[in-house]
């Protein structure tokens, strides 16, 4: 029988797990950080999503768990609105929630935690994994599930280039009733006159709000400390002003827990799959957030790789055909996430009126 080792426990590597266990596929698991270590704030999930989600999870319980969206809505910095448009089934989850649900038709002898590892070589048609401590073990087949910034991808593609994109975001989470209720289901993002700079802000649930701020590097500068009070700073500084539900939010808002997020991208993507060791989710292709596809993408990789391991004889085989199956979609994911970071460098006055921030394909 085939040995699975499946490396890194994000919803790329939780989802694959998810599909071999469900298909009775032996599989290991292996992830860096502690178990409860459950990090990140919120994730959209168009209908897609949410139709690969229902094949491993009870999708009944996860929507008591989050939040269908019904409208989006597009602002001006002060409150004008530029356009609105209804939304088709896009579900608003917190990561640490999905990481959950996903966790737990996980046995618990199939994963183990603060466990990191690297490529150390190929040996009889095996990959050889070493963990910290030099101790290593051999696997049939590979997942490389080890998120944007891979290191084994890094490992096999030396040549790459990660370069960083020109936006950055500011991400939070904010537990307050009332301002959750003015909300009601609707994706709210205001967006500055001047262009390069935008606020959304989401419900996760009747009490939880999602928000984050996108901002243009090139004109907006952050402590790098990234301290709570630096990012709080930051955000009276640029937002203070704006219309008075974004600025009660940020004004309301505690920064212990609020992330930078640095968004990079690969100048050019690599093969998926290397010998044995095929790669999904952003380890295969890290997505900028404007495409909102980051964990759709990473659900379908791993819908799609399973089937072909389970239909092909041969890995290679099976590999390839993953590649040609996902590599055209995610092309047209990362040209849709270029146009959308151009809008959002765009004045107000030049948006278009009749987009979604979502990439479609
Ligand atoms: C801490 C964190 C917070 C995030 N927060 C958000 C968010 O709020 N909103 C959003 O849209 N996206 C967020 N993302 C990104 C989002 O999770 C991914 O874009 C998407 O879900 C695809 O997931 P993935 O499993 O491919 O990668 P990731 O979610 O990055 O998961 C990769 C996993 O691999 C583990 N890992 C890395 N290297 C190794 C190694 N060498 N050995 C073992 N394990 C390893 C990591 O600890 C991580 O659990 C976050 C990612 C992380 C890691």
């Amino acid at each position: 029988m085939s040995t699975v080792a499946i490396i890194g426990a994000g919803v790329s590597g939780l989802s694959m797990a998810n599909y071999l266990e469900k298909n009775n596929v032996d599989y290991h698991i292996y992830e860096r950080r502690t178990k409860d270590d459950l990090k990140g704030h919120g994730f959209i999930l168009p209908k897609e999503g949410i139709e690969y989600l229902s094949q491993i999870i009870n999708i009944d319980e996860l929507y008591t768990k989050g939040s269908f969206l019904k409208k989006y809505v597009h602002y001006g910095h002060k409150g004008d609105v530029i356009s609105e448009k209804d939304l088709d089934n896009v579900f608003v989850i917190s990561r640490s929630t999905l990481i959950e649900v996903l966790s737990k038709n996980i046995p618990l002898q199939k994963i183990s935690y603060e466990n990191t590892l690297a490529l150390s070589g190929f040996s009889d048609g095996k990959a050889t994994m070493q963990f910290e401590d030099y101790s290593s073990l051999q696997a049939d087949i590979v997942i490389a599930s080890d998120g944007s910034r891979s290191r084994i991808r890094r490992q096999i593609f030396q040549d790459e280039v990660m370069k960083a994109v020109l936006e950055n975001e500011v991400v939070n989470i904010i537990e307050n009733e009332e301002l959750a209720n003015q909300i009601e289901h609707n994706f709210l993002k205001f967006h500055h006159e001047d262009g390069g700079l935008t606020f959304g802000v989401l419900k996760l649930s009747s009490t939880k709000i999602l928000w984050y701020c996108q901002f243009d590097i090139s004109k907006f500068f952050i402590n790098e400390d990234y301290t709570p009070d630096c990012i709080r700073q930051f955000m009276m500084d640029n937002f203070g002003n704006w219309n008075p539900l974004v600025s009660s939010i940020i004004n309301q808002s505690s920064y212990e827990n609020a992330h930078i997020w640095r968004v990079y991208e690969l100048e050019k993507l690599n093969d998926f799959y290397y010998k044995n060791i095929a790669f999904i989710g952003d380890a295969a292709h890290p997505l900028i957030p404007f495409t909102s596809q980051g964990v759709t993408s990473a659900l379908k990789d791993s819908y799609i790789l399973t089937n072909l391991i389970l239909e092909e004889n041969n890995i290679n085989t099976a590999f390839k055909k993953y590649e040609e199956e996902r590599k055209p979609e995610i092309e047209t994911h990362i040209k849709n996430g270029r146009i959308l970071l151009n809008q959002f460098l765009l004045p107000l006055d030049q948006q278009p009126k009749d987009t979604l921030p979502i990439s479609y394909k």
